[in-house]
């Protein structure tokens, strides 16, 4: 079973609790007005990868605490998720699921590979980025109407009081420059004098 993947970063520590397996799924028909991660919206394949093959990346990663999911809409590819979360679970590793989506209309949905990605994750970031909203005074989002929601006893509200929004920098090989992370993203590109920083900007 395969997942289409934007990107993956297999160790940071800006998108969730400790050091973070990453994985941004390609695909988002929710269009959010200032969406800074317009070039996951397609639904084209961008890295069709393997589930099993995530896990064996996943398993061979050491010093990681959990994997991250975001994009994208992880919620538009629930059936590989689903079964890449269970089996990241069975390795005693958290999962963190970013969705545009919120919580309450998840819950009513009947999909069954969707109901078992909720089950199968930790901790649940809902809500569509607003830019009206902006915030970036909570770690990991950028509008105040996301919320965390702890469906499992595997972290708790208590253990967000130790982090803050911080963005990573990584200049790959061909010159680009990849950050990750929540912040202000525009303020940085200033301070680099950069026109654009590839990135990606989550709600999601
Ligand atoms: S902010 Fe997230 S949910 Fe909204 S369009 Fe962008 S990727 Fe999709």
């Amino acid at each position: 079973m395969e997942l289409n993947v934007f990107k993956i970063i297999k160790n940071t520590k800006v998108e969730g609790f400790g050091n973070r397996f990453c994985i941004w799924v390609q695909g988002c028909s929710k269009h959010c007005k200032g969406c800074y991660a317009s070039e996951t919206w397609s639904f084209e394949p961008k890295q069709l990868i393997d589930i099993d093959i995530l896990f064996e990346m996943i398993k061979n990663e050491k010093n990681i605490d959990g994997v991250t999911f975001l994009g994208g809409e992880p919620f538009e590819q629930v059936k590989a998720l689903s079964v890449l979360a269970q089996k990241v679970q069975s390795i005693g590793l958290g999962i963190i699921t970013f969705t545009g989506q919120n919580y309450d209309d998840l819950k009513q949905s009947d999909d069954k590979n969707l109901q078992e990605l909720l089950k199968n994750t930790d901790l649940l970031i809902d809500g569509e980025f607003i830019e009206e909203k902006q915030d970036f005074s909570r770690a990991w989002v950028g509008s105040s109407n996301q919320r965390y929601i702890f469906l499992s006893g595997k972290y708790n509200e208590k253990m967000l009081s130790s982090y803050k929004n911080k963005i990573e920098v990584r200049i790959n090989k061909d010159g680009t420059i990849f950050a990750n992370g929540m912040g202000d993203f525009t303020e940085l590109e200033k301070k680099l004098g950069l026109q654009r920083i590839y990135r990606v900007h989550k709600d999601v």
